[in-house]
């Protein structure tokens, strides 16, 4: 019997159109109702931190098997299913009568509850308890381990939430595509979806009703669900197909039809990240070197890191991001005191202040790689709000020995403020996800907002139109490295604007570069105008797509 229709809509969050069948994670384990009493707690405390050890080593090996992000989220986790603040909540449990299941699954709810009153990084990292308590609890109870369904054909993964392991793991061959129930627009399966390109939709209410089996297609773009028959399924696959065939025929570097060039570049965690014949990597996130370590790495250790990547890129440019954490991605090694407000609080080049041999560290490090290396090296600083610490940064950049300096406009105040800043710096980067969070004044984690934290909102439009004037009366580079940029139509854009390189995951270069080649700078001013005529987020975004189709 045909299911009955269901249209629903989430977030897109990893653009690309399929369809097929939907299949669910397998249920998390259920603890009895009754607890067994404890006889033994020293022997319960053993079996709770054997079963926890069990799920690091578990999350450890598992990260042996994949790469980049998807290895360091996997590392992260399986540090904390060892933290020690866990273990001692957990015999804390024990010694009050708990058997060792219930008194993980405790310890983790209060967890969960302080991570969520922190928010942001913190909220985040709840879905990474829940695994670990799932797994903790079927190892203890001899229950099957949580997992991803293997259904024997392609399919469309449906989850409430997924954890980083389960993210991590995912067959491209497999599975079609991703819809969950909750998660946000940085959730890790945004992030990990678009690395692997495949098409994702998140905080997509009623998906959980869909009975496994059902057929649907995702629409990653536009966040639309929806049951389909046969036909339509077949269809849909060879429109994609088609459309993998046409981008496939756009080589070469980034430029448009008139043949203005526009450098495409990567966003990158290491090297792991690159694709075959980039242009360059025009954001290199380096705090995954740095995130929950206890003690700081080396500068002989971040030498090694840096060279890894620079290696990889030949004589092509390479802009290094320093150090982007604080509150909110916590150091433990800096001992930072919790904030309020974590995402208006102490992190990127604000740590400098009260720990600038952090700081030097870094540029010794990079300095010492670039000089053994061909990449044409850049260096940028995050959350810079004024041209004074835009200028302090840039006198530690060249003291490094390192020729080229610059900061990403992530903060209104540096936008506004550009004019000034071009003054001191050799280029900036325009990072479009701290922009829109700051400028509407919307959490960037909370899916909740999405519509508030659109790119598309003309406020955001403006600062970046002025950002890229400026630049330009500057004669200096400005590039967009937030994930806007890899929106083939925002590309366009900003291009218009006079933007003047855009960077983005590997697997969205494909179809700016086909974009920008159907299109004439005089196309993309007309289409920037176009945009910053429109009074909000869905109309400009409907105005350019009808004009530049
Ligand atoms: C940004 O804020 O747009 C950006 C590129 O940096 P991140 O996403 O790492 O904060
Ligand atoms: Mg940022």
């Amino acid at each position: 019997m045909p299911e009955p229709m269901s249209e629903l809509t989430g977030l897109g969050v990893s653009p690309g159109r399929t369809a097929g069948p939907v299949y669910r994670m397998s249920p998390p384990p259920s603890l009895p109702a009754e607890p067994p009493s404890v006889t033994d707690s020293a022997a319960e405390v053993e079996a709770a931190a054997a079963a926890l050890r069990f799920v690091a080593d578990e999350l450890t090996r598992l990260s042996g098997q994949v790469e980049g992000a998807a290895a360091d989220v996997l590392d992260t986790e399986s540090m904390m299913a060892v933290d020690p603040t866990l273990a001692d909540a957990v015999s804390r449990r024990v010694d009050a009568g708990r058997a060792a299941a219930w008194a993980i699954t405790d310890a983790i709810a209060e967890q969960q509850e302080a991570f969520a009153a922190i928010g942001g990084y913190f909220a985040e990292r709840a879905a990474d308890l829940a695994d670990i308590r799932d797994r903790a609890v079927a190892r203890l109870l001899g229950l099957p381990m949580p997992g991803l369904p293997m259904p024997g054909e392609p399919y469309v993964l449906l989850a409430d939430d997924l954890s980083p392991a389960d993210t991590a793991l995912l067959d491209p061959a497999t599975v079609l595509a991703i819809v969950t129930r909750r998660g946000g627009p940085t959730s890790h399966t945004a992030i990990l979806a678009k690395a692997r390109g495949l098409p994702a939709v998140v905080g997509c209410a009623g998906v959980l009703d869909l009975p496994d089996g059902a057929v649907v297609s995702v629409d990653g773009t536009t966040g639309f669900v929806s049951t389909v028959d046969d036909a339509e399924v077949a269809s849909i696959r060879a429109e994609a197909r088609r459309e993998r065939a046409r981008l496939a025929a756009f080589t070469g570097p980034g430029r448009t039809k008139d043949g203005h060039p526009v450098p495409l570049m990567l966003n990158v965690g290491g090297a792991a990240d690159l694709v075959p014949d980039t242009e360059g990597v025009g954001l290199f996130r380096t705090e995954f070197l740095f995130l929950g370590r206890t003690s700081a790495p080396t500068v002989a250790e971040q030498e090694r890191a840096y060279a890894e990547l620079f290696g990889a890129l030949g004589d092509h440019k390479v802009v290094l991001r320093t150090l982007d954490a604080g509150a909110d991605k916590p150091l433990p090694f800096l001992g930072l005191a919790a904030e309020d407000n974590p995402a208006l609080g102490v992190r990127g080049l604000r740590i400098a202040r009260d720990h600038p041999a952090v700081l030097a560290d870094q540029l010794e490090a990079v300095s010492r790689a670039a000089t053994a290396a061909a990449a044409d090296v850049w260096v940028m600083a995050p959350m810079v709000a004024t041209a004074a610490e835009a200028g302090a940064f840039v006198e530690e950049v060249r003291k490094a020995g390192l020729p080229t300096a610059g900061v990403m406009i992530e903060v209104p105040a540096a936008a506004l403020q550009a004019r000034r800043l071009l003054e001191v710096v050799d280029f900036v980067s325009i990072g479009t996800n701290d922009l829109s969070q700051y400028t509407m004044a919307a959490d960037r984690m909370n899916g909740a907002l999405a519509d508030l934290l659109d790119p598309w909102q003309p406020a955001v439009l403006e600062l970046v139109a002025g950002v890229a004037s400026a630049g330009r009366e500057a004669g200096k580079p400005v590039g967009v490295c937030g994930e806007s940029a890899g929106d083939p139509l925002l590309a366009l854009v900003f291009v218009g604007m006079g933007v003047t390189s855009l960077s983005m995951s590997g697997p969205s270069v494909a179809a700016v570069r086909a974009a920008l080649a159907a299109h004439t700078l005089a196309d993309c001013e007309r289409l920037a105008q176009l945009a910053m005529d429109a009074p909000d987020a869905p109309s400009a975004r409907r105005a350019v797509a009808e004009a530049g189709a």
